[in-house]
């Protein structure tokens, strides 16, 4: 038996649960992965109970030598992997990665520009109740209503008039490659500082599927869990210029000890990434996000700015005669896992939003391929026609048990 299990029936059941929802079902979620049994290993090993505040070589505890030795490891592959002059791999999340840069390149009250959150954006690029729009002045800009591709012209004009310190590129829910070169531009300008947040994308950068942030920003955030697929964690790229000022904001200005249980399996994630390997896997998540959307264009959904270029897709259900909030419920009942979302110029409520969004990477960790994404693509229309036929559902629910079966996730047996 397992020691969870001895130690705690109660929470080895739910991980239990949990462990078989991600076997059975069809993970469409565009921010999840499944991470390597290496990375999930590293994630559970002793290292969680060792206190490494402060930098390699210069820590305010004792007993730190074997942890360097990864931090090192894990910063040296960061900086590698993306062509970084620095990287910080302390931050818990993707969400201190950012306030890392806002407390480097702003003082509160200051005002930034980034992509608004409806839009696409993410909600630390300024949402009200965040920290990033509470003590800092946000404007934001978004997308053309036409083709829901980036507003340049919008990008610039807003730098132009309010003069932001710090221009953010980077979203949660933006299906198309964007243009860093472009912000750069803007940022000099104005004299602005650029602030990537990759956290989606992160993968495709490392893959060098998609433009390459750290070329042209300041600074560049992500997270390590979405396309990248590594532990739940975050990290920072920047220039030598910026080093010790985001050295120290992350610590000591946001964190205490950094969890090296979780800098272990960020060091594996880069390694993994550095591997010919990676390149393929990205270059399937890619093409495994294209097949999904023709199918489901095909079938009547539309799609925001006409389909993908990277890992995710927005879709308007709204055709269908409800909203995300009924389309995020059906298509769980049947396995299909996948958040509702606002789409751009969206009329109707967050909680209930016109949109949902799906992503390819998890399934393509799974090894499925184009003909298995127009397979669930076709569920997923079958389940929005019959959302209230409880049978055809089943139905639905019960191939996708017999697909999953097929596509072992790493490191559960
Ligand atoms: N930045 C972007 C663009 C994101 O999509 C996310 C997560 O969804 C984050 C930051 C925040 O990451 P975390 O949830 O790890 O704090």
């Amino acid at each position: 038996t397992s020691p969870i299990e001895a130690a705690d029936p109660a929470v080895f059941a739910a991980i239990s649960e949990e462990q078989r929802r991600q076997v059975e079902g069809l993970e469409l979620i565009a921010s999840e992965n499944y991470t390597s049994e290496a990375i999930l290993a590293a994630a559970g090993t002793v290292l969680t109970n060792k206190y490494a505040e402060g930098y390699p070589g210069r820590r305010y505890y004792g007993g730190c030598e074997h942890v360097d030795v990864i931090e090192n490891l894990a910063r040296d592959r960061a900086k590698e992997l993306f062509t970084a002059e620095h990287a910080n791999v302390q931050p818990h999340a993707g969400s201190q990665a950012n306030m890392a840069v806002f407390m480097t390149a702003l003082e509160p009250g200051d005002t930034f520009l980034a992509m608004d959150l409806a839009h696409g954006g993410h909600l630390t690029h300024g949402m009200r109740l965040n920290i990033s729009g509470k003590y800092f002045n946000a404007v934001h800009y978004g997308v053309r209503e036409d083709d829901q591709r980036i507003d340049f012209d919008q990008v610039a004009r807003l730098a132009r008039e309010h003069k932001p310190k710090l221009i953010i590129a980077g979203a949660s829910a933006y299906p198309r490659e964007i243009d860093h070169p472009k912000f750069a531009e803007i940022a000099s300008e104005v004299g602005a500082k650029l602030m990537v947040d990759m956290a989606h994308y992160s993968g495709l950068v490392a893959a060098r599927v998609h433009n390459n942030p750290a070329e042209v920003a300041d600074f560049v955030t992500s997270t390590s869990h979405k396309t990248l697929r590594g532990p739940r964690s975050g990290f920072v790229l920047c220039r030598s210029e910026y080093q010790k000022d985001i050295d120290r904001n992350v610590f000591p200005g946001l964190q205490g000890g950094p969890l090296m249980h979780v800098v272990a399996a960020k060091a594996i994630c880069f390694q993994e990434a550095l591997q010919p390997s990676f390149r393929t896997y990205v270059e399937q998540v890619v093409a495994n996000a294209q097949a999904l959307a023709a199918t489901l264009t095909a079938g009547g959904l539309k799609l925001t700015s006409g389909g993908t270029d990277n890992h995710l897709m927005l879709c308007d259900v709204t055709g269908f005669g409800f909203g995300g909030k009924v389309a995020e419920e059906a298509l769980d009942r049947a396995g299909i896992t996948c958040n509702k979302n606002m789409i751009p110029y969206d009329t109707r409520k967050p909680m209930d939003p016109s949109g949902v969004r799906f992503g390819s990477a998890a399934l393509t960790t799974r090894g499925m391929k184009e003909a298995e994404m127009q397979q669930v693509g076709g569920w997923i229309l079958d389940v929005l026609r019959n959302v209230d036929n409880e049978d055809a559902v089943a139905r639905i629910c019960e191939a996708i048990r017999e697909l999953t079966a097929d596509f072992p996730v790493p490191g559960i047996r």
